[in-house]
């Protein structure tokens, strides 16, 4: 099975001259999902994972069906102002101007196993930003892994102090 092939280019998703990788027909297909998780699974190699950390919010999907599939727990990280308890909050660059994203200070325990998820690494912003979340609350980075890494923004520069997989690169 060919993870690429259930992958849909869509242009000018959300904005003028982007091509957007749409992963829903990946979503769509039972078997292709399975499949899927069992990529990213095996990429750990048999390490030990007590949570995996999802970005919102694609970064939800295959990130709690990865939790399951490890026995580990699942934290959702979140835009400001989402989640009901005490946030930690990290700042990153956007094309213009900054965002932040936010999760909650009871998610991880010092020393936790993280495996952080998100469907696609572009400019690695996102993914710097999860890193640092989960550092500050004394978090093991064991992994950042995606399903599709888009290598020609250099994402990977952004976090290259943590093992990184994608299961497809364009
Ligand atoms: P970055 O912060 O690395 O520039 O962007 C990654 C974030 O943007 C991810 O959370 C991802 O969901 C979203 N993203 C950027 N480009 C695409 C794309 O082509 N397809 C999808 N599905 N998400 C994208």
């Amino acid at each position: 099975m060919k993870i690429e092939s259930y992958i849909r280019d869509i242009q000018d998703f959300p904005k003028k001259e982007i091509l957007f990788k749409d992963i829903t027909p990946l979503l769509n297909d039972p078997i292709a999902t399975k499949n899927t998780v069992s990529v990213l699974v095996e990429s750990l190699k048999g390490q030990k994972i007590d949570k995996v950390v999802g970005a919102e919010s694609r970064g939800f999907f295959f990130g709690i069906l990865l939790a399951q599939e490890l026995n580990a727990g699942f934290v959702p990280v979140r835009k400001p102002k989402k989640l009901p308890y005490d946030t930690i909050s990290a700042t990153y660059e956007l094309e213009y101007g900054t965002d932040s994203l936010e999760m909650h200070t009871d998610a991880i325990k010092k020393g936790d196993r993280v495996l952080i998820h998100d469907d696609v690494l572009a400019t690695g912003g996102t993914a710097k930003a999860v890193c640092e979340l989960v550092a500050k609350l004394g978090g093991v980075i064991v992994q950042c892994n995606f399903l599709m890494e888009l290598t020609f923004l250099n994402g990977r520069e952004k976090i290259k102090e943590h093992p990184i997989f994608a299961a497809i690169t364009y």
